[in-house]
C-alpha cells in the first residue's frame, strides 16, 4: 500500500514538473531577428517576438502577440462562431521573407493598408527545416489576406478562409518567367492543407489560389504552383486522375448533366466557369486563372486567354466531378 502511495505521489510531482517544464518552454519568446538570421539584420529591432509552436502536423513559430499598445499590430479579429472555415487560398508572396513578415506586422497609420496572412513559408535559404513554417495569425481568428474577392456564392472570403503565403518571387517582367517553387515549400503546404481539409471539412474545389478568387486583381500563386502534385501526393485540391481523361469514365462515374462540348465554345466555357466557381465579370482574366490552377499549369506557354478543347474538356470534367459536392453543401 505504501510502495503504492510513493508511486503516485512521485508520478503527481513528476506530471506537474513536466507540465511546468512544457507551459515554460511554450512561453518562451525571442525576437525575429534571432530565429531568422539569414533574413534580418543581426542589429535589427522589429519588436517582432515568436516563440516555438507546433503546427500540426509541422513544426515551426509563431509570432507572439503583440503587448499593449502594439497589439493590432498583427492585423486580425476573433472568428465569429458562425463563420465556419469553407476556403483555403494559397499566395505567393512577391517578396522576400523579411519583408512580407514585416508588412503582416508593421504598425498601423493612416496610410497602412491592412494585411495579413494566417502562414508564411519561408524558402529554405531563408530558413532552417525547424522554422520555415511562420505562423502569423492563429486559425481561429480571420487575417486579412484575400481582398476583394469571391468563390461561388461566397462574396466574403476573409472570415470563411485561411491565407498561406509561400515565399516566391512569383513572375518576372523583365525575362517574361515564373520563379520556381521548393519543393520543402510545397512539402509543408501539403502537409498543412491536407490536415486543414480533414479537420474543417474543406471541399476539394474550395482549396484555391488567390487568382482563382480575385482573378481581376492578383496572379499568385501563378501558373508553377504544383496543383497536380499536391492533389497526388497529398491528396488536396480538385484534379482530374489519370483515368478521368477519358470522356466515357467521366460520364459512367459522376453522371454529367450536359454531354461533353465538341467544339471550343468560349460562352459555353465562360458558363461553365462560372457553375465552377469563377467570378465570371472579368471574363479574360478568369480564364487566364483558370489555366493557370488547371490546363497551362506547370506550362506557361499555354498560360494566355485561348480556349481550346482541351479547355472545354477540363471545366465540363471538373464541373461533373465538383459541382454536385457544392450543391450538397448549400
Ligand atoms: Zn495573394
Amino acid at each position: 500500500m505504501k510502495i503504492y502511495k510513493y508511486i503516485v505521489t512521485f508520478h503527481l510531482i513528476f506530471l506537474r514538473f513536466f507540465t511546468c517544464i512544457n507551459t515554460t518552454y511554450v512561453q518562451v519568446s525571442q525576437p525575429i531577428e534571432i530565429i531568422y538570421p539569414k533574413c534580418f539584420h543581426a542589429r535589427e529591432k522589429t519588436g517582432i517576438m515568436v516563440h516555438k509552436e507546433y503546427l500540426n502536423p509541422v513544426h515551426g513559430y509563431a509570432v507572439t502577440p503583440f503587448k499593449s499598445p502594439n497589439e493590432d499590430r498583427n492585423y486580425f479579429h476573433p472568428r465569429d462562431v458562425n463563420e465556419k472555415i469553407k476556403i483555403i487560398v494559397l499566395h505567393f508572396t512577391a517578396i522576400d521573407f523579411r519583408n512580407t513578415v514585416k508588412k503582416f506586422t508593421s504598425k498601423r497609420n493612416k496610410t497602412t493598408r491592412i494585411v495579413s496572412s494566417h502562414y508564411v513559408i519561408a524558402k529554405p535559404t531563408e530558413a532552417s527545416t525547424n522554422n520555415q513554417l511562420l505562423q502569423v495569425v492563429p486559425e481561429n481568428c480571420v487575417s486579412y489576406h484575400a481582398g476583394i474577392s469571391s468563390w461561388g456564392n461566397y462574396l466574403s472570403i476573409n472570415p470563411i478562409s485561411i491565407g498561406i503565403e509561400i515565399v516566391n518571387r512569383g513572375y518576372n517582367v523583365i525575362n517574361d518567367s515564373w520563379n520556381p517553387f521548393y519543393q520543402d515549400q510545397i512539402r509543408i503546404a501539403g502537409l498543412m492543407v491536407a490536415r486543414m481539409v480533414k479537420q474543417y471539412k474543406v471541399l476539394p474545389q474550395h482549396v484555391v489560389g488567390h487568382s482563382d478568387i480575385a482573378p481581376n486583381r492578383k496572379i499568385d500563386p501563378g501558373v508553377l504552383f504544383p496543383w497536380g502534385q499536391l492533389y497526388k501526393n497529398y491528396g488536396i485540391g480538385a484534379w482530374l486522375d489519370n483515368d478521368e481523361m477519358n470522356e466515357t469514365v467521366i460520364i459512367a462515374k459522376y453522371r454529367p448533366s450536359t454531354p461533353c462540348p465538341r467544339t471550343p465554345d468560349r460562352k459555353l466555357f465562360i458558363n461553365y466557369l462560372g457553375i465552377y466557381g469563377y467570378n465570371i465579370r472579368y471574363e479574360t482574366q478568369a480564364i487566364k486563372a483558370f489555366k493557370a490552377h488547371f490546363t497551362a499549369n506547370q506550362k506557361p506557354k499555354l498560360y494566355n486567354q485561348k480556349i481550346t478543347r482541351l479547355e472545354m474538356y477540363w471545366i465540363w470534367a471538373l464541373v461533373a466531378k465538383y459541382s454536385n459536392l457544392s450543391k450538397s453543401e448549400l
